[in-house]
């Protein structure tokens, strides 16, 4: 089958679903590679390192979409890039079935069988093609790059001849993916680092990467939002008043607030509220990995960097991973060769959509003329 990559339409976005490395893999496969002339301009990856790869380039996307058996990009498609699209043909992108239901039913009608990387099972055997932790990880380093480059101080604390300098408090709320990379980055670069989750089970993992776990005093408990199959649920008033007075204690001492707490399928929930804000230092860093969902913080405002009276800076762009395409690309791409390996299972260039396998069923949300979402859930752990 032939692989192919078109440029990226949505502005600002600068990866790209294919790279000169995956397209040598894909080959082994059995499979051709295209991409777009110039999708990889903006990630780092020029036509020529990609001709070298063995790809072919073609022109512009109407050849691109005609050529290709299998198209392969980051973001979900426009409608005029359903519409390009031809019964039988396979989309691999992002998609989020959830929230865009017109697209859905339009690549429904056009017969297009659609894979949604967002919706990749979150079971072992499916993490090599686990893109929403890749761009997770991706997103959380890039959240602390973003705040140093904002603060005006150091991170690490420091005895130099001209005077003491402390360490910078960092506090993570929200210790999933994005929030673990986040405590990583922050702690290597010596700040002392705080994090807070709903889940206590989570603890040991922020302890062991050398930051505090913020403790509540809630009925003995750390909390009781926890749910099932590892993600949160909301919290009870009772539990979030907690929250917020212990996080109202500390905003006068934090310096680097990182958010990134989510709940599957709502809103954001508001953790950082004005009062906050308005309690902690000139010169402060909140940066809001949840602006896209409404942000965590009472102030942020998405794709912007917004400013407090007080002059608390606050950063809620919603296009972290797009920041660093070149590494974005390299593990999105790569968790696209990985799901076109599962879905070429005798290696020789033929394209096996096995329904039945639960981690292809799982992320398949057309198919055959249907709508396949949402799909039951997955058997295996
Ligand atoms: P997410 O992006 O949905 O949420 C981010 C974090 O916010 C979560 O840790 C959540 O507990 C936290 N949160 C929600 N409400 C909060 C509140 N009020 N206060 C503080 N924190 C709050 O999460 P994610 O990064 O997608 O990961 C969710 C879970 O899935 C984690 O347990 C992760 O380890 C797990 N996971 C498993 C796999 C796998 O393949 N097995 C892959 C990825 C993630």
């Amino acid at each position: 089958m032939l692989i192919g990559t078109p440029r990226e339409t949505r502005e600002g976005e600068a990866r790209v679903g294919m790279t000169p490395d995956t397209a040598q893999a894909l080959q082994k496969l059995g499979h051709g590679c295209a991409i777009e002339t110039g999708a990889g301009n903006r990630a780092g990856f020029s036509d020529d390192a990609y001709r070298a790869a063995g790809v072919t380039i073609v022109p512009d996307a109407a050849t691109l979409y005609t050529v290709a058996d299998v198209i392969a990009k980051v973001r979900p498609p426009e409608p005029a890039e359903v519409e390009r699209l031809r019964a039988g043909q396979t989309l691999i992108s992002f998609f989020y079935p959830g929230q865009n239901g017109e697209l859905l039913e339009l690549a429904r009608s056009k017969g297009v069988n659609v894979i949604a990387m967002d919706m990749v099972p979150r079971i072992s055997r499916a993490q090599k093609m686990d893109a929403l932790s890749s761009m997770a990880n991706i997103a959380g380093y890039r959240a602390v790059i973003e705040a140093g480059n904002n603060f005006g101080r150091f991170f690490t604390g420091q005895v130099t001849a001209a005077g003491k300098v402390p360490p910078a408090k960092v506090l993570v709320i929200g210790a999933g993916v994005a929030g673990l990379a986040a405590i990583g980055v922050a702690t290597s670069l010596g700040a002392q680092t705080y994090a807070f989750d709903v889940r206590p089970e989570v603890a040991e993992q922020i302890e062991s990467m050398g930051a505090e776990f913020v403790y509540l005093d809630f009925a003995g408990d750390q909390q009781d939002g926890a749910a099932t199959g590892g993600y949160a649920a909301p919290s009870s008033p009772e539990f979030r008043e907690k929250q917020l007075a212990r996080f109202r204690e500390l905003a006068p001492q934090i310096d680097i607030v990182i958010t990134t707490a989510l709940i599957p399928g709502r809103d954001a929930p508001k953790l950082w509220l004005a009062d906050m804000v308005a309690a902690m230092n000139s010169g402060s860093v909140i940066v809001d990995l949840a602006a896209e969902r409404g942000g965590n913080c009472d102030l942020t405002v998405a794709d912007q960097r917004v400013v407090s009276d007080n002059g608390v800076i606050i950063i809620g762009y919603t296009d972290f991973p797009s920041r660093m395409a070149a590494q974005s690309s390299t593990l999105y791409a790569t968790n696209i060769r990985h799901m076109i390996a599962d879905l070429t299972p005798g290696k020789d260039g033929k394209i096996v959509h096995n329904m039945e396998d639960d981690v292809i069923r799982g992320a398949t949300v057309t198919f055959d003329g249907a709508i396949t979402y949402p799909p039951p859930p997955p058997k295996i752990a």
